[in-house]
């Protein structure tokens, strides 16, 4: 069994998965509430509360697992992400493993966020490769908006990014706008299903089929000028329109680049990830897409979306080309990996 540990923004989380890619226990404590109040993450708040989070979590792990009876190896985040906050994680793994006298390995998040789909199948490596290969994965979250294509040995291309805002920052800075709470985009998300997608005609960025990328800042600004032309009683009566029109411009974006980039080409399965992928209706537009193109639709379950140490376990399991440090003291951060970047 590999234990995962994952600290690199505002989540301490830790799993067990064993060798088939089965989970025995996962466990997530988000510090959401602590910097909402904030408007946004604080890294050092998000330091101490790792520092405060993960012994109880450990303790919280050994009443359910008994670890490390049967633990082979230790899988930790190591980039990207916020440097404190990876320091934390980082350093419980390595202190674990030369307890334990087992190794440790660095893990690429992103590159856990990209293979979490696969994780409700029952054991990829036993799976038919050619049903799910060639894969198109869209990662959708507050930090990232990535399209990337994983082949049939795993190893990732990356097809298209954000030139600016996140998708899922957008969201969150679209809801600040309208009067929400940090991380607005699930209250958003809510206003929006009784809305009309249509009422309001705010900007799609659409890049050219040989120069993909996505961009986002302008639909945010797009929306302060609207809302400065319109009255307080204007913005109440038309709440709803106004969340839904800004939802479907930031999603038409996201499945139009997706189709395109589908067009033409043989993928076996579309995977959605990260946490803008708990969203219902970028989850049924994708499904609808995929349907036409009689494509498997793989979104990542709920539970996996956001930030958890399942998805870093389960990566060090997938992906060949990892590396098991035989000395763990060589084992560092890297606030800046990309998606192609290994370790992992
Ligand atoms: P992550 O960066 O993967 O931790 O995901 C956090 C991002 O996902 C934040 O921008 C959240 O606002 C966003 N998010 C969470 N739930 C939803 C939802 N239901 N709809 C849209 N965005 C969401
Ligand atoms: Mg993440």
């Amino acid at each position: 069994m590999i234990l995962g540990i994952e600290s690199s923004c505002d989540e301490s989380a830790i799993a067990v998965v064993n060798r088939n890619g089965r989970i025995k226990g996962e466990w997530v404590h988000s510090q959401i509430t602590k910097h909402a109040e904030y408007g946004g993450v604080v890294p050092d708040l998000a330091v101490g509360e790792h520092l405060q989070n993960f012994f109880p979590l450990l303790d919280v792990i050994r009443t359910e697992v008994p670890i490390p009876d049967g633990l082979d190896s230790i899988a930790v985040t190591c980039g990207p992400g916020l440097a404190g906050c990876l320091g934390v994680g980082i350093t419980l793994a390595k202190t674990l493993s030369l307890r334990w006298d087992i190794p440790v390995r660095g893990v690429n998040h992103l590159r856990g966020h990209a293979y979490s789909p696969f994780m409700q199948l029952d054991n990829l490596n036993e799976c038919e490769k050619s049903d799910f290969f060639p894969h198109l994965g869209l990662l959708v979250s507050g930090g990232n908006t990535l399209l990337f294509e994983i082949h049939e040995d795993l190893s990732i291309s990356l097809l298209a990014k954000t030139v600016d805002d996140a998708v899922g920052e957008c969201l969150d800075k679209g809801a600040k706008l309208l009067g929400m709470a940090y991380p607005g985009a699930p209250e958003l998300e809510k206003y929006a299903m009784s809305g009309d997608p249509k009422a309001f005609d705010f900007p799609r960025f659409l890049s050219k089929k040989n120069d993909l990328r996505f961009s986002f800042s302008g639909l945010k600004t797009s929306l302060l000028y609207r809302l400065k032309k319109m009255s307080d009683s204007e913005v109440a009566n038309r709440f709803a329109d106004l969340c839904s029109s800004y939802q479907e411009a930031a999603f038409d974006q996201l499945v139009k680049t997706t189709e395109k980039v589908m067009t033409g080409q043989r993928y076996r399965s579309l995977g959605l990830s990260g946490g803008v992928a708990n969203n219902q209706k970028i989850r049924d537009d994708l499904a609808k897409i995929c349907q036409k193109r009689e494509v498997l639709f793989l979104p990542a379950q709920r539970k996996h979306t956001g930030d958890n140490a399942s998805m870093i376990a389960y990566a060090a399991l997938l992906d060949p080309k990892g590396v098991w440090a035989n000395d763990s003291q060589q084992l560092t951060f890297n606030p800046n990996l990309k998606i192609t970047d290994l370790p992992n």
